[in-house]
């Protein structure tokens, strides 16, 4: 009788604390948190702040069901969120992959609507992570975690921005976006009368590890969607609420999205929320139709949760934490860059902010991926993992094979010395797994 881990059989230490950037095992061992989790904790673990949050709320009221009443936090969440950036309505969830599907079907809910209920398609990118729930992961081009799943309900199509190694071969800074264009060219195959909405990581985060488009791509997306009247979903979960350096990735192309997800930032790992942010276009069709809102979860809106991350974004607005991440998540990847400036086999550093990716390459002139058997990220990991650090393996692209790239994401208030052990330890993991 035991708890299932990932791997069956392997004996995990058992952290006891997590305080900042360092987690601590039984043993006394200590790890820096290098991954903030699963991309997860910005504000560093063990804040008091998020604990008196969530300990007032649990006193005052610790479940609320989301049919029979509002609660205060909910609704404060809510507002605060749609004000800061600019949206109509909120609606919370638990994980990211349930905040996908109702994002997906707040979409396909708004056409039926909006009187055009055959427009019920979703596309997505061939490179892309949007959950492990069975509608979610029909979305992903994750092909590891694909196969982990049978009767998939679809596939992506579209293919992800990915210069270094286009996909359509095509030229940089000859291209034209040639990327945007093929959405444009499936959109037409398939008939925008069929197309509810796009659904697009605006950097690609656990498939490619920090995975930037070329600039313009976005904005090119948000035209598309708009000449033939398609929703854009933004799915924010990973790079949403500061990870890099703004508040949303969108904002880096200065490019509203329709509907919003957001997850981890929003947590921060404090306790179970995502959500969906929608627009005015949407909120008020919806209400001025009196539609019922049918989607949601025993645990949908919170009030623990809510006021978990009410505590959460208090730290962010209060500390400046995402104008942090763009200045501190500067200086990490100069110091990663030129780590990998004297390193041949990891040849390639992509990301903004606090979320950079390592790509593992065999060398810097062929820069083909490692064998997939050498299991490449998964080695560096355990490396570092041993040297007292946690980085996150992103399963690979790369001809298909996975584990080529590391992700090296600390929360946003690091101090500037750990993030230099973090890179010290990781040059040394490097060169133990080369
Ligand atoms: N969307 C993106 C962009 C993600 O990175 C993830 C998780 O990594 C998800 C959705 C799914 O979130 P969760 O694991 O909370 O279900």
């Amino acid at each position: 009788m035991t708890l299932m881990m990932p791997r069956l059989g392997h004996v995990y230490p058992t952290a006891v604390s997590a305080i900042g950037s360092v987690v601590q095992d039984a043993a006394g061992r200590e790890w820096i948190d290098g991954s903030s989790g699963a991309i997860a904790c910005s504000i560093g673990h063990g804040h008091p702040h998020v604990l008196e949050g969530i300990h007032d709320q649990l006193q005052k009221a610790s479940f609320l069901y989301r049919t029979q009443f509002a609660s205060e936090p909910a609704l404060r969440l809510a507002e605060r969120l749609c004000v800061k950036l600019g949206y109509d309505a909120a609606f919370f969830v638990n994980s990211g992959s349930e905040a996908v599907e109702t994002a997906v079907r707040l979409a396909q809910q708004f056409w039926r609507e909006a009187g055009k209920p055959s427009k019920t398609q979703v596309l997505s990118r061939t490179i892309s992570y949007h959950g492990s729930t069975a509608a979610a992961l029909s979305l992903s081009g994750h092909w590891p975690r694909r196969r982990t799943a049978a009767a998939l309900t679809g596939t992506p199509t579209l293919p992800t921005p990915n210069c270094q190694r286009c996909p359509l071969r095509q030229k940089r800074d000859e291209c034209q976006l040639a990327c945007a264009n093929a959405v444009e060219q499936e959109i037409e195959r398939r008939g925008a009368d069929n197309i509810a909405a796009l659904l697009v990581e605006p950097i690609v985060g656990a498939s490619a590890a920090g995975l930037v488009p070329p600039e313009g791509y976005i904005k090119r997306l948000r035209e598309i969607c708009d000449r033939h009247d398609i929703l854009l979903i933004a799915d924010e979960v990973l790079t949403g609420l500061g990870r890099t350096g703004r508040w949303l990735a969108m904002d880096h192309e200065g490019v509203k999205a329709d509907i919003v997800i957001l997850g981890k930032g929003l947590n921060a790992g404090y306790f179970p929320i995502s959500g969906i942010l929608a627009s005015e276009r949407i909120n008020g069709l919806l209400t001025r139709n009196q539609a019922s809102f049918a989607l949601g979860h025993t645990h949908s809106n919170h009030p623990v949760a809510a006021a978990a991350a009410n505590a959460v974004l208090d730290i962010l607005e209060q500390d400046s934490l995402v104008e942090r991440a763009a200045t501190m998540g500067a200086y990490l990847g100069d110091r990663l860059r030129a780590m990998i400036d004297d390193m041949p086999f990891a040849t390639h550093l992509r990301g903004k902010g606090m979320l950079w990716g390592v790509e593992l390459v065999q060398d810097d002139i062929s820069y083909s991926p490692w064998p997939s058997e050498l299991n490449a990220a998964d080695t560096v990991v355990r490396h570092a993992f041993d040297l007292g650090l946690i980085v996150y393996p992103s399963s690979g692209f790369i001809n298909g094979t996975s584990g080529d790239a590391v992700i090296v994401a600390p929360p946003f208030n690091t101090p500037q010395a750990v993030l230099d052990t973090l890179v010290d330890r990781l040059t040394t993991a490097l060169e133990l797994a080369s």
